[in-house]
């Protein structure tokens, strides 16, 4: 029996990597440690909550003694770590808060297992989960490798680069077994409403206006976030020990594009005039140290790894969008309460 720690468990790309590994690995013990913060959500788990091999904790990485006494009670032999303080805008309005969950949280973590495994590290293994974003931006031509020098330009970027540097330097000077991936923006169900994909696509079903950065060139690379998981479970089984993976979707789209693509797919499916929804779209004041263009070479994954997106982009949006759209219970849950206070100020 193997014990695993996902952390970030009941968070959009944390709730598919729970679900895919409860499901698939009867044999695992898996714990899912928590905060349940504005992002958390238990509903995003519910199908899989009675599994007898998957057990819920309501804990903050943040806290050292707790995330001690979780290991010296459990003895993980694995971690994959997703919990983190996630949306760019909001590092912007509060940078501690990210140093708090990203860096010492992860500190906690690394410390802990550290000092559970005592440097026997047979059968163990510590997973950080990271973002593209920690490279910076590119221009308007090239590819983010695994041998791009960081560059972070956001407080998110920076706390996750940080984080990044702290797993590998405990790796270099303790030996712990460690892979860390940097992957690209998610796109699909349970996805925060505040992101811009399910934002746009809760803005089109209640006919408001789809707030759009500085003139819309911005560009990302967009992956369906079940391909992410898929990645994950094989980076955790399979990957190299002391190494990063880069995972993208080959797929670049400039954010005017996608929203127009969004609204074409919407228009049809909500029985609406054609370019009814184009109408909605509003340009707004840019993101201070907004990065032009994220783009990732995912070769190395594929190559030694053998993995590559299962979806096409059309599929994988049609896919998000119907899940929204037989949703409407969760959209209008999570967009309550605290998120409209901070919709409007984000967005008057
Ligand atoms: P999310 O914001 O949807 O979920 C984060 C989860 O972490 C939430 O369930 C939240 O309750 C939990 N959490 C936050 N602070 C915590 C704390 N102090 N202690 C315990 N739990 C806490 O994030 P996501 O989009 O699912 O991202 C998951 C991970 O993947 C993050 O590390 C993120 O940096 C990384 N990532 C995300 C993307 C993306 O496109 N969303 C892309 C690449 C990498």
């Amino acid at each position: 029996m193997k014990k695993i720690l996902i952390t970030g468990g009941a968070g959009f790309i944390g709730s598919h990597v729970v679900r895919r590994f409860v499901n698939k690995y009867p044999q695992y013990e898996i714990f899912n440690l928590d905060a349940l913060t504005y992002a958390g959500n238990l509903e995003n788990i519910k199908d899989i909550e009675n599994n007898s091999n998957y057990t819920f904790v309501k804990g903050d990485i943040v806290d050292e003694t707790f995330i001690n006494d979780l290991f010296r009670l459990h003895k993980f032999d694995g971690v994959l770590h997703l919990a983190a303080e996630s949306h760019v805008d909001r590092s912007i309005e509060d940078p501690l808060a990210f140093v708090k969950t990203n860096v010492i949280g992860t500190m906690n973590l690394l410390n802990a297992a550290k000092n559970q495994w005592k440097g026997n590290f047979e059968g163990k293994r510590f997973y950080h989960i990271s973002t593209d974003e920690v490279y910076g931006s590119l221009g308007s031509t090239g590819l983010f490798t695994e041998d791009t020098p960081y560059d972070p330009n956001s407080p998110y970027s920076a706390s996750k680069a940080s984080s990044d540097h702290f797993v590998r330097a405990y790796g270099e000077t303790y030996g712990l077994p460690y892979v860390l991936t940097n992957c690209s923006n998610n796109y699909g169900s349970y996805h925060f409403p505040e992101k811009l994909i399910p934002l746009f696509i809760n803005n089109i079903i209640n006919n408001k206006p789809l707030p759009v950065y500085g003139d819309g060139n911005y560009t990302r690379d967009w992956l369906f976030v079940e391909d992410h998981a898929i990645a994950i479970d094989l980076v955790f089984h399979e990957g190299k020990n002391h190494e990063t993976y880069n995972i993208g979707g080959f797929n670049e789209w400039k954010n005017i594009d996608l929203v127009k693509l969004l609204c074409k797919i919407m228009d049809r499916k909500l029985g609406r005039v054609e370019g009814a929804c184009e109408e909605l779209i509003t340009y707004v004041k840019d993101r201070p140290g907004h990065d032009l263009r994220y783009a990732i070479d995912a070769s190395k994954i594929n190559k030694e790894l053998g993995w590559k997106p299962s979806v096409t982009f059309e599929e994988g949006l049609q896919k998000t969008i119907n899940w929204y759209l037989n949703n409407q219970e969760w959209l209008q849950s999570v967009t309550s309460g605290s998120y409209k206070d901070y919709y409007q100020k984000q967005y008057s």
